[in-house]
């Protein structure tokens, strides 16, 4: 089944930027006749009491969903699976070791002989946040022993050799975004697994969207960069498993920014549902609602008038900020 989905991590309340985001995700859901989940992305740093508080959140807006949301705390055996796969496919080695910190990575790609041949791809390449350089590509199964030692051990998908690329090369990926368009990246060697055992976020996403069908990816386009590199991994844990990855459609929504002209936070004041009530007891989910949806360029309203007139193309392209009153 064709789905959208929105995914919030239940790190706090959510705040006017999320609830946007979750309206357009919404939105591009209905309005193309999918059906709409929410996942619940708690695999990290997670605030007791957050999810409740965030789905009663959604609903006061007038969202629904059409399955009870999952929980990535409870799929980590798809997550297995899926390293299973890539290494049954490419090899033990396609899954490997990797004991650096995040202070040796960033001074490792600093440093002038980290260059790596980047595999075709022309015009400007969207490098990832955190590029790995490789440094624990090909350590001896010796040095990894000793390095086990001192700190336990990330896992990372060695990406040329799934890619079926010579080492050391750097695959690139395309993902294409309704209002950015072809969007392209390297693929350096991400993390799948995080040296506390956790799966990362790149792989619980990716393995989640194909699991449940998920052919909508709307978002905040904080993560556009990181596009390009799940579909890579897509494709790659689809072509392991001798199937063709579905074709995805991806919306990355701009940001709302505050009224000094940064991402807006907790700083700028009443950013929640909850807070703004209290601020000014105009402030009633409908009125919320609205507001956020004449931001989109939409009629304010019950949400099925909203759902006729939407479009993903003719929404924002510039990051929205809010005022922070009536
Ligand atoms: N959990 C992520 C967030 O709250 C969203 C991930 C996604 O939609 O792919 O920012």
């Amino acid at each position: 089944m064709s789905a959208g989905r929105y995914a919030p991590s239940p790190t706090g309340t959510l705040h006017l930027g999320n609830l946007r985001t979750a309206l357009v995700a919404w939105l591009a859901a209905r309005a193309s006749g999918r059906a709409f989940w929410l996942r619940i992305e708690d695999l990290d740093r997670v605030r007791s009491g957050a999810e409740a508080e965030q789905l009663a959140d959604l609903r006061t807006i007038g969202l629904t969903w059409d399955a009870a949301p999952v929980r990535q705390s409870e799929r980590t055996a798809l997550y297995d699976d899926a390293l299973a796969a890539l290494r049954a496919a490419h090899g033990p080695d396609a899954v490997y070791e990797c004991f650096c910190s995040r202070r040796d990575i960033a001074e490792a790609s600093s440093a002038p002989q980290a260059g790596t041949p980047v595999d075709g791809g022309s015009g400007t390449l969207l490098r990832p946040p955190g590029f790995y350089p490789g440094t624990c590509r090909g350590l001896t199964e010796a040095e990894r022993a000793e390095r086990r030692r001192a700190r336990p051990a990330a896992l990372r998908v060695d990406a040329a050799q799934v890619a079926g690329l010579p080492a050391g090369r750097v695959p690139t990926a395309s993902a294409h975004d309704l209002l950015h368009g072809e969007v392209t990246g390297l693929v350096d060697d991400l993390v799948l697994r995080r040296n506390d055992g956790a799966y990362a976020y790149n792989l619980a996403v990716v393995v989640d969207d194909l699991a449940q069908g998920v052919d909508q990816v709307v978002r905040g386009d904080d993560l556009l960069d990181s596009s390009p590199r799940q579909r890579w991994l897509a494709q790659a844990l689809c072509a392991a498993r001798g199937q063709a990855a579905p074709p995805v459609e991806h919306l990355h929504v701009p940001l709302v920014l505050g009224p000094d002209g940064r991402r807006l936070a907790k700083r700028d004041g009443a950013v929640t549902l909850a807070d703004l009530a209290a601020q000014d007891p105009r402030w009633t989910p409908e009125r919320v609602r609205d507001r956020l949806l004449e931001s989109l360029g939409l009629p304010a309203g019950p949400l099925e008038g909203a759902v006729a007139a939407f479009d993903p193309a003719a929404l924002p392209r510039e990051p929205w900020v809010f005022p922070g009153r009536l």
